[in-house]
């Protein structure tokens, strides 16, 4: 195959990618929208079966519809590829009327247009090239659109977890590092609640009758946030907290909620037992700990054999991909866990994800459309 031939299709391809694009930013569609994720799923379902796929609508009954296709799928003899990516936007209903979709200076606007709107256009249409330039892969290829990825993916967990199992790769859609890196690594998720109960007194007639839960809520804090590895790239955020109700009670109970992020699956047990096993300082004092990590961490492990392919198509094509890691998660945390090869940032390149100047490069949407078919293409 030639690989520069994709780029001069892709190319050509511009003007109906992004009015597809535009399309699916203008069908908003929030995690929490179950009608605004479902209108998206049922869009994109028309446009998948179009280009020859087999297409499902997993329905749910509070969360949105998880869109499952089939391409090539008679190649039973090869294990599949699966392509991953979301439908849903951290953004509310009704964003479009304040930041519309709209194109200046090279860059496309709009709520979700890089994470990850444009990661589904450039999928889609990966599979559209390989049909129109009849380049057959060597086995099935399955897309999978996840409702609620921006809520920790647990609406359909077991699906793609299910559906990664029978993969041979993962290529996941999300957008691209800062200057178009791929996506190599990405550190693990946890979220912690810890709750200290103490015994509320008058703070003037009788203070030696309280236990202070704020006082020893801050020496837990002091203690877990001590359990931190910035040099690993194990961080610990004490993110908010809350508790007592005036200065003149001891205060009976406070709360705190803490951010961890974990570089390697074995700080995955460590951080868990560490912060779990905390006893109270005070003696007459109750701490509740719940939590944990929720998403393992994408060791590069997972990884590295896709990038240098990647990188060496991109060659041909006269791009220079670099590689990133990042502290943010994805669905890929979950399939690289599972052992899967697995290959993140396919998506778009642009800036300001989840922020006001949310944007894609535009220039750059062929460009990654042909690295992900050549992918596909030759993997
Ligand atoms: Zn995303």
């Amino acid at each position: 195959m030639e690989v520069k031939s994709l780029l001069s299709y892709f190319q050509t391809e511009l003007r109906p990618m992004l009015k597809l694009l535009r399309q699916t930013v203008e069908i908003e569609s929030p995690s929490h929208s179950k009608l605004g994720v479902d209108r998206l799923a049922r869009f994109l379902a028309q446009e998948f079966k179009r280009r020859g796929g087999k297409v499902r609508l997993l329905k749910h009954p509070t969360a949105g519809s998880a869109l499952w296709a089939e391409f090539w799928g008679s190649r039973i003899d090869q294990k599949p590829i699966l392509l991953l990516g979301h439908l849903d936007t951290v953004w509310e209903t009704g964003t479009l009327a304040q930041m519309p979709y709209r194109v200046r200076g090279g860059r496309a606007y709009g709520p979700g247009i890089l994470d990850m709107k444009s990661g589904i256009v450039v999928g889609l249409w990966a599979i559209q090239a390989l049909r129109a330039l009849r380049i057959s892969p060597s086995g099935p290829i399955h897309f999978f659109l996840n409702p609620d990825e921006e809520v920790s993916s647990i609406a359909f967990r077991k699906e793609i977890l299910a559906a990664a199992r029978a993969a041979r790769a993962v290529l996941v859609l999300e957008p691209a590092a800062a200057g178009g890196a791929l996506k190599t690594a990405r550190k693990g998720v946890g979220e912690f609640k810890i709750t200290v109960h103490g015994r509320s007194a008058h703070a003037g007639v009788n203070p030696a009758a309280g236990v202070n839960a704020i006082i020893e809520l801050m020496r837990q804090m002091f203690t877990i946030k001590s359990f931190a590895r910035p040099q690993q790239g194990l961080t610990i955020n004490v993110g908010r907290i809350e508790g007592g109700t005036r200065s003149n009670v001891v205060p009976e109970r406070a709360t705190g909620w803490i951010d961890v992020r974990i570089p390697r699956l074995r700080d995955r047990a460590t951080v868990e037992e560490r912060i779990r096993g905390r006893k109270p300082y005070d003696p007459g004092t109750k701490v509740e700990i719940e939590g944990g990590i929720n998403r393992p961490p994408m060791e590069r492990k997972m990884a590295a054999a896709l990038f240098r392919k990647a990188r060496a198509l991109g060659r041909e094509m006269g791009m220079e991909l670099a590689e990133a890691s990042t502290g943010g998660g994805s669905d890929g945390n979950f399939t690289a866990a599972l052992g899967i090869p697995t290959l993140d940032g396919l998506g778009a390149v642009g800036d300001g994800a989840h922020a006001r100047h949310e944007h894609i490069l535009i220039s750059e949407l062929p460009r990654r459309a042909a690295v992900l078919a050549a992918l596909l293409a030759t993997l």
